[in-house]
């Protein structure tokens, strides 16, 4: 089978050719049938996230190695399948759990498999969807997706996961109070999607850049605030009916978790999910004071994917706006998402 694979980190995907790989016991073997392209594949092409002050953390570090092959967004055909596996057939299309553990720590067996310490994360620890096949671990990590067309469901496994992570971890307060969202790109947009179908009292939506406010604001935003005004926190607040409760910070610089911080009421929960980088100092009296939740949230577990695919099947998002691509075009695909080209999601994989 052919995949484009990272061999050295930054420089461009080669493209190799590899026997495909015999499923044995519960492993599931997808035909590729479409791969998103997703900005955290520029962090993993790249080894690096940026800690702030000169810092950097390196994914090698995280037990990454090279060579790579990327895409956690995977929808794919089963065409073979282990002698244990029982609930799948030949020819059903399947959105794969990407954020796989280890399957037997107390972690795992709680459900929360994307905080493992030894994760088998697809297109990050294992092959991933850059490629014509792929190797799924067990077939419990397969997803019936419905009638969701194959391109608009594989951005779930990731971007759509992680907005709705963030968002569960808000609790019951998204339906009575307005959800700050700072970042009004992909993510920030899909959060605002969610937000509605699960009832959400609304967003208020922070960005520096006035074409994505006017975009959050035309998605049905209550307010879309300029971060850099110099009464932002005011206005926030001010929209907000005078309290900020939730936050979801999908930036995550030293300036938006600042803000968010600086912006929250008492009791006030600040959700951080965005791999910016960057870092900040926070007088410890306030955490206690202001009784304040800085909480991080990566991606989310098998059970919320689940959940989020239930949602939107029964409430469609709003369509994201798809470049189909040849997996030949990988590279390509990454230096344009790199270089800020791309409007909504390139998805890889056959045109048919
Ligand atoms: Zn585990
Ligand atoms: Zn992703």
């Amino acid at each position: 089978m052919k995949s484009y694979a990272v061999c050295e980190c930054g420089a461009p995907l080669e493209a190799r050719e590899e026997p495909t790989p015999e499923p044995t016991g519960s492993e599931v073997l997808l035909r590729v049938v479409a791969a998103g392209v997703c900005h955290s594949d520029l962090h993993f092409w790249e080894g690096t996230y940026d800690l702030g002050g000169g810092k950097q953390l390196k994914l090698s570090d995280r037990g990454m190695t090279l060579p790579l092959t990327m895409g956690h967004e995977t929808v794919g055909e089963v065409i073979a399948f282990g002698p244990d596996v029982k609930d799948v057939k030949v020819g059903d299309r399947r959105l794969a759990y990407p954020w796989i553990g280890c399957g037997e720590c107390k972690v795992c067996q709680r459900g929360d498999e994307q905080l493992c310490l030894k994760p088998r994360f697809l297109g990050v620890f294992r092959p991933g969807g850059y490629s014509e096949h792929l190797l799924v671990p067990h077939s419990r990590y397969l997803i019936d997706y419905g009638d969701i067309p194959p391109e608009q469901a594989a951005p779930l496994a990731c971007s759509g996961l992680t907005a709705y992570g963030a968002l569960r971890k808000l609790g019951g307060l998204v339906q009575t109070e307005a959800v700050v969202i700072i970042g009004a790109g992909g993510l920030g947009l899909i959060c605002m999607s969610i937000l509605k179908s699960l009832g959400g009292h609304g967003a208020i939506v922070l960005d520096i850049d006035p074409a994505k406010r006017e975009a959050a604001q035309q998605a049905g935003a209550l307010a879309a605030i300029d971060p850099n005004a110099p009464d932002a926190i005011q206005q926030v607040v001010a929209a907000a009916n005078g309290a900020v409760w939730g936050i979801v910070d999908f930036v995550g610089s030293s300036a938006t978790v600042r803000l968010g911080v600086d912006c929250l009421t008492k009791g006030g929960k600040l959700i951080v999910v965005g791999l910016f980088g960057g870092e900040i100092t926070i007088s410890t009296p306030y955490i206690p004071i202001k009784a304040m939740t800085l909480q991080g949230s990566y991606t989310g577990s098998l059970a919320e994917l689940k959940e989020l695919i239930d949602l939107v099947r029964g409430a469609p998002l709003p369509l994201v706006p798809v470049d189909r691509r040849p997996l030949e075009e990988a590279n390509a695909a990454l230096t344009d998402l790199k270089d800020g080209k791309v409007i909504g999601r390139v998805v890889l994989g056959p045109t048919v």
